[in-house]
């Protein structure tokens, strides 16, 4: 199986599609129809998140298993240290090892109900994203990736801080990292220089979630952490009332957003798609990146 440093390394720009692990039998129909509507796009990889509990850890695990072994996608396995000693860890890697991933996406994730609590490791497990980097790295031949903040992760004092934490994370062993949402390119853009700055030329990728309605709207403001904007609310919110408007604005923001990054050689977009496919497939197919790799 292809790792994803490989994928992200060819000639031309590539897409990824993460998903969230189903919460039911309906919402685990409604996810393999678009995973089978994304197929054919052949994207770069897909990931699926890690739950923050029992069930949830359960089907992500089953549904990492599945993309490897009935569809032609390559998968990326989400892994979280929330509520897991060493051992399960262990045995996680282990399980997503014998059905063929070869690919984790090493987070620390946050406190289980409240994600503004204060961190409590487990009291076998691990502290930070780069322990669990080390520990994944120490289990077989894999390739990892962590997660970046453009705008610093909520919890770190200054943008130099989080950024030495980033770049320590990466030198522990990982080889890409994906970016939390933002709303400007240079926003990303900065974040890659700041990395860059400190000699380390990991693989960085932008996350781009198309704004189709406002309650997507409202989710990117929490998950990026800082306001949008004026630009990005005045084109959005005069569609407030006029879904449809709405969605067709926030689908021109996406594709804007993400020429503006081509065109500073990032070398593959990743979509959160909320298990859905359409507005991920508009926003590719408008950026010619379905044509590029057929
Ligand atoms: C692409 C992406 C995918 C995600 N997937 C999931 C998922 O599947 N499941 C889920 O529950 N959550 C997921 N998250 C959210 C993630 O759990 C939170 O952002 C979490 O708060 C931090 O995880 P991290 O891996 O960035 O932590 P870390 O890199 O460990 O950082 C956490 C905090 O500690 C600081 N820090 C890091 N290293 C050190 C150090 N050595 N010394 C002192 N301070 C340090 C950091 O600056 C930061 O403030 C994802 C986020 C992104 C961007």
């Amino acid at each position: 199986m292809a790792t994803v440093l490989e994928r992200l390394r060819g000639p031309d720009p590539v897409f990824s599609v993460e998903f969230f692990p189903p919460r039911s039998d309906d919402e685990e129909r409604l996810l393999w129809r678009t995973i089978r509507e994304l197929e054919p796009l052949d994207p770069a990889y897909v990931s699926v998140t890690y739950g923050a509990g029992g069930t949830r850890r359960d089907r992500t695990i089953r549904t990492t298993g599945r993309v490897a072994t009935e569809t032609t996608l390559l998968p990326v396995a989400h892994l979280t240290a929330v509520d897991h000693s060493v051992a399960e860890l262990r045995n996680v890697i282990g399980w997503y090892a014998s059905v063929g991933v070869r690919n984790i996406l090493a987070i620390r994730g946050d406190p289980p109900g409240d994600i503004n609590g204060d961190w409590v490791p487990h009291p076998h497990g691990l502290t930070y994203a780069e322990d669990l980097v080390r520990l994944v790295r120490e289990l077989g031949d894999f390739c990892v990736g962590v997660a970046a903040s453009p705008y610093g992760h909520p919890r770190s004092p200054d943008l130099a801080t989080d950024t030495e934490h980033l770049v320590r994370k990466l030198r522990a062993g990982a080889d890409f990292a994906i970016a939390q949402l933002f709303f400007d390119a240079s926003d990303f853009l900065r974040l890659r220089d700041r990395v860059a700055d400190r000699g380390c030329d990991a693989v960085l990728v932008p996350g781009v979630m198309p704004l189709t309605t406002v309650r997507t709207f409202t989710k990117a403001v929490e998950l990026a952490g800082v306001p949008a904007p004026a630009r990005v609310v005045s084109r959005l919110m005069r569609w407030e009332d006029d879904p449809s408007s709405f969605r067709a604005a926030g689908i021109d923001l996406a594709t804007e957003l993400c020429a503006d990054l081509l065109a500073e050689s990032v070398p593959s977009l990743h979509f959160y798609t909320l298990n859905r496919s359409k507005a991920t497939r508009e926003v590719v197919s408008r950026l010619g990146l379905v044509r590029a790799r057929v």
